[in-house]
């Protein structure tokens, strides 16, 4: 085993250059704080299965060493009083916190363009988006700084960005991850997820993070994830569903051909590949926007001047001056539509006609996944985005343009399955991922699929 404080001080070099860089992966980090961790980690001469290993964090995900901003003035400076669960396991599994990474504010967001903090570039392709929300953890990894990170997701925000970087992203199961201090999102839809630089260096941080937790009563009452096995080198018995919608006519030609590639090598392992359809795919991205808008609207009540972070006292003219002026100037662009429409969805005359008709999609959404998995089938393939990482700026001015880069990503938070975006080649030396889908409680079986194609597959290589 590496002493970690060797590992702490190469970790620190590491995000020295990338920071030079100009990539903005990082809101908060510090060489002392790597060495602090590090000693602590000696003294106590844990090895356990993640020693030495230096972990970047979302800045939504609550710990001590670092502020917690999620991206938001609102929150610029705030110190969280405790640790997030994940965090502590981390820790346990002798892990460090490496630093807190840039994201969309609130984690609102498809490219980290809505960080109050400035964008996040891409280490895998100069010029364009690292995806988002979790954009900074997954530019750490592309970078190379890092091999494991958390991020979060809602919608998709561990996943796309993975495709849009190159790498590997784990969206596990609803309640396997602990969401104890998560900053809250979307509740019911809010999960940790796992950035890797291989399939198994994400299953890895997955299986210490995960298990239940006394202080998230919706954590699953289950075995915690083992750490993954040899990849396997047959998946013979295995019937992976290919859904039509998610291959529409038109569909990007360079994401065409890898995700055609990565079908034919599942094949080639012996996988048999079944054409399917999950027929409500068309309504997640409007159900999806307007569910985690109306639990936002809600969850962010709670910045208010007086609890946490930013206060303005709006001239002390009364409680509503204070939070008119706290949030009109701590919350950016997007937090305010969000919570706008948010509000309007769950406002007496038109709850029926949005919020509760997005809740009776969302349960067709949920029973499409539980009908064709009933059917026989381990896990769907699809591809992660509907195009390679767009330009910084191309969406910024489009909110639907960026809603919509989604399509693929929200439907497994909206029905709570597992789900994983894996490299799967390069467009124009653009990277593309694949994306594998499980039943509920399945994250096992997907990461098993991954492991087996992630070594057959050339996932950087030109696929056109
Ligand atoms: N892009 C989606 C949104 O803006 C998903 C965000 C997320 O998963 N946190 O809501």
């Amino acid at each position: 085993m590496t002493d970690p404080r060797d590992a702490a001080r190469a970790a620190a070099r590491r995000i020295k250059a990338c920071e030079a860089r100009g990539t903005h992966a990082f809101l908060a980090w510090s060489e002392q704080a790597l060495l602090e961790q590090a000693e602590a980690l000696a003294t106590a001469g844990t090895a356990g299965p993640l020693a030495g290993e230096a972990v970047a964090v979302k800045d939504v995900i609550a710990e001590r060493v670092f502020p917690t901003t999620c991206g938001s003035r609102i929150l610029e400076g705030y110190r969280s009083p405790f640790e997030a669960t994940a965090v502590r396991r981390l820790r346990d599994a002798g892990a460090m916190v490496a630093g807190k990474t840039n994201c969309d504010e609130f984690a609102m967001g498809s490219s980290t363009e809505h960080s109050a903090y400035g964008p996040t570039l891409n280490p895998a392709a100069p010029g364009r988006v690292p995806g988002g929300s979790s954009g900074g953890s997954a530019a750490a990894v592309a970078a190379g700084v890092v091999s494991m990170a958390l991020g979060s997701e809602t919608g998709g925000s561990v996943r796309q960005p993975a495709a849009f970087c190159g790498i590997v992203g784990i969206k596990p199961t609803y309640g396997r991850v602990s969401r104890y201090g998560l900053v809250a999102f979307g509740s019911s839809l809010d999960q940790i997820g796992a950035f890797g630089k291989d399939v198994v260096s994400a299953a890895r941080l997955l299986a210490a993070v995960s298990g239940r937790d006394a202080l998230d009563a919706t954590t699953l009452d289950q075995i915690p994830l083992a750490e993954p096995g040899a990849a396997p080198t047959s998946l013979a018995g295995t019937v992976v569903g290919v859904p039509r919608e998610y291959f529409p006519e038109g569909l990007h030609a360079g994401v065409r051909a890898a995700t055609d590639r990565a079908r034919a090598a599942l094949q080639a392992l012996g996988a048999e590949m079944r054409e399917v359809s999950l027929p409500h795919t068309p309504y997640a991205v409007p159900a999806y926007y307007i569910v985690a808008p109306a639990e936002a609207s809600s969850n962010l009540a709670r910045y208010d001047g007086v609890r946490y972070g930013r206060r303005e006292d709006g001239g002390l003219r009364d409680v509503r001056a204070l939070y008119r002026a706290t949030r009109g100037r701590g919350f950016g662009a997007e937090v305010r539509r969000r919570i706008l429409l948010g509000t309007y969805v769950l406002s007496a005359g038109y709850y029926d006609a949005f919020y509760r008709r997005a809740q009776r999609v969302r349960e067709r959404i949920r029973t499409d996944f539980a009908r064709v998995f009933a059917g026989g089938v381990h896990a769907l393939f699809t591809p992660t985005t509907p195009t390679p990482a767009f330009r910084l700026g191309e969406n910024l001015a489009d909110p639907l343009a960026m809603y919509l880069s989604d399509v693929y990503v929200c439907t497994a938070n909206l029905a709570g399955v597992p789900a994983l975006s894996l490299p799967i080649g390069r467009d124009a030396g653009l990277p593309l991922g694949g994306q594998l889908l499980g039943p509920v409680e399945g994250d096992a079986t997907i990461i098993r699929i991954a492991q087996a194609l992630e070594a057959v597959l050339d996932g950087g290589a030109e696929v056109r």
